[in-house]
């Protein structure tokens, strides 16, 4: 039996995280559950889950879920999720809050020497280089939730040093791919928000249509898998997750439904395999996989990605909370969709990088960046 603490449980990885635990009774127990805005949701899953702890954000949170819920320890806030995430009693920590709120914390449960299935990918594009320093540090596991990087990480089983030549990851393309720039400007929340293969999260169901989702997914596989060659394909089926290939010529890629389900039940139970009763890949019925190339003119967040991945020190987790606020703002709908590359941009442009020495260095940055974004977001 494993314990597990899910930040973010609310969330469409926390749910889904919660399905994979009710399909295995028997191997997983969850110890702990945080929620930030769905008091509703968390209060029904503490029902059925019986966790030993809920964390939520704020006392009047806290106060609703001691009313409805009996004999559940509720801690409140960021301190909250750092104790539930470094727990003595909870072995694998499931990272699926969105954003850099998720980042400390991970970070926490790293240094404690946790199993950490990574939905947060936010955490290692602002701060890759300490986080895995300290994966080496206190002997934790990082094992890849998105599932691109879960598709990597099942490939390279059995691949070894120097083995590796190249990792490419798929995209969608989005609800807007074949889109021109001049179509792009005028684009709305509404249609932004309909991605075609996935149901996801606000947040990155907006990175998906700018590309910026699989420009942080470059940065996250460069910090999980140690290498530059990496290759962005447009496939706009979302059955092959991602590819690698070798020195020797071959491709090896993972296949299947696009179904979270999959890579997050991979990131338990590796490295063991275990039975489901998912929905499976049918390719009769598929019929036919394509490929392209990304329009890194109409949807410049990839190539701003890359650039950022080259800078380093800083730069990557500038453009992290700098494209955060921007999608807000875009949600909220004072800005443009084009405004969020743009915007993006202009804050990488304004800032000086440095090397970040601690988790406080980065939030430095990441803190400047969202002040930068705020003021040029005035003058759009
Ligand atoms: P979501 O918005 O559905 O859920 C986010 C969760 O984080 C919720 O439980 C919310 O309560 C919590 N949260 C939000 N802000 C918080 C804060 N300030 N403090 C504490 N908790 C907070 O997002 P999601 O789609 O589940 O994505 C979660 C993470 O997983 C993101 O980093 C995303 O990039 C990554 N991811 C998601 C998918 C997917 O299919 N949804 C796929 C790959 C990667
Ligand atoms: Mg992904």
């Amino acid at each position: 039996m494993r314990d597990l603490a899910i930040l973010g449980a609310t969330g469409s990885i926390g749910t889904q995280t919660l399905e994979v635990v009710r399909s295995f009774p028997n191997r997983y127990r969850v110890f702990g559950l945080s929620g930030h805005n769905n008091i509703q949701l968390l209060i029904e899953q503490a029902r059925e889950f019986k966790p030993q702890v809920v964390v939520v954000s704020s006392e009047e949170q806290a106060r609703i879920f001691t009313e409805e819920v009996k004999g559940i320890e509720v801690i409140i806030g960021e301190e909250g999720l750092n104790s539930l995430a470094e727990a003595s009693s909870v072995d694998i920590v499931v990272a699926a809050i969105v954003g850099t709120a998720g980042l400390t914390p991970t970070y926490r449960a790293i240094r404690a020497g946790k199993r950490v299935a990574l939905a947060n990918k936010e955490t290692l594009v602002a701060a890759g280089d300490i986080m895995m320093a300290a994966v080496k540090e206190h002997k934790a596991e990082l094992i890849p939730v998105d599932s691109e990087h879960s598709a990597i990480f099942q490939c390279i089983q059995g691949i070894r040093d120097g083995e590796l030549k190249k990792v490419i990851l798929t995209a969608s393309g989005g609800p807007f791919r074949g889109y021109t720039k001049e179509q792009l400007e005028n684009v709305g929340v509404e249609q932004a928000l309909k991605h075609p293969n996935w149901n996801m999260g606000a947040k990155i169901t907006i990175d998906s249509a700018t590309l910026m989702n699989k420009g942080l997914e470059v940065i996250e596989a460069y910090w999980l898998f140690g290498i530059r060659n990496i290759e962005v394909v447009i496939h706009p089926q979302s059955i092959i997750h991602s590819l690698i290939e070798t020195v020797d010529g071959s491709f090896l890629a993972q296949l299947g439904l696009p179904d979270m389900k999959l890579p997050i039940q991979y990131a338990l139970t590796y490295p063991q395999r275990l039975d489901n009763s998912f929905e499976a890949l049918d390719l009769i019925k598929l019929k036919e996989m394509t490929f392209s190339e990304p329009d890194t003119k109409a949807f410049p967040a990839l190539a701003l990605a890359y650039q950022a991945l080259d800078t380093g020190m800083t730069m990557p987790a500038v453009l992290n909370a700098a494209n955060e606020v921007a999608v807000g703002f875009f949600l909220e709908g004072r800005i443009g969709f084009l405004d969020i590359p743009r915007l993006v941009e202009q804050t990488m442009n304004a800032h000086d990088p440095y090397k970040a020495r601690s988790i406080s260095d980065v939030l430095a940055a990441d803190n400047w960046a969202r002040e930068k974004i705020r003021q040029l977001a005035e003058v759009v």
